[in-house]
């Protein structure tokens, strides 16, 4: 089967019962509700459609697509929407519809979610970002991280999934690397592409 194959829509989720469209490149096969690992995944999608001497409009465009479902994907759970809707509900009230929705943003919720899992403390998931500022300026995107998810709600969700006993309060070299992944692919650009 060739990659063309691959990028056809209509191939199902492998999952018995399940009748939704596999993402592309997927394998095995799985939807949207049911990919195990949406980095490696996405990081496939990305070496396969795009190549330094890539010239295809439509190879650019399928890249640029499962972007954004990829950064959809990580929030596709209870705790991601939590996160999500805390930080919405707040913007709707204010202003600053600038940044709203940035990739920034999806990475500092997707960066929170991971840290709540893992059980560690707000300030360590907040270095963790720190350190991965790359081009950006560390003081901004802490103010981001701040402004995005509240330390409040971070600590309400964080208790409510690990009830009992106390945090982890430095961050580990798993969660680094987890969160650097994902600080590489959700800001992530297509060549082409000039958007924020
Ligand atoms: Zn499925």
């Amino acid at each position: 089967m060739d990659a063309n194959d691959e990028l056809k829509p209509y191939r199902n989720c492998g999952i018995q019962g399940c009748n939704d469209s596999a993402l592309p490149l997927s394998e095995p096969l799985r939807c949207y509700n049911h990919i195990e690992d949406p980095d490696k995944w996405f990081d496939n999608v990305l070496s396969t459609t795009v190549t330094p001497d890539s010239q295809e409009v439509t190879r650019g465009s399928i890249a640029r697509l499962t972007h954004d479902l990829y950064r959809n994907l990580l929030l596709n759970n209870p705790l991601g929407q939590d996160l999500y809707s805390d930080y919405k509900s707040r913007i709707n009230n204010g202003n600053n519809a600038a940044y709203s929705f940035s990739d920034v943003v999806y990475f500092v919720l997707i960066a929170a979610s991971s840290g709540i899992i893992g059980n560690f403390a707000y300030d360590a998931v907040k270095k963790s970002i720190k350190k991965l500022a790359m081009n950006n300026d560390p003081a901004e995107i802490e103010a981001i991280y701040e402004k995005v998810v509240r330390e409040t709600k971070y600590e309400e969700l964080r208790v409510q999934y690990h009830p009992d006993g106390s945090c982890i309060i430095e961050s580990t070299s798993q969660l680094q690397m987890e969160i650097q992944t994902r600080y590489r692919l959700v800001t992530w650009k297509h060549p082409d592409c000039n958007h924020k």
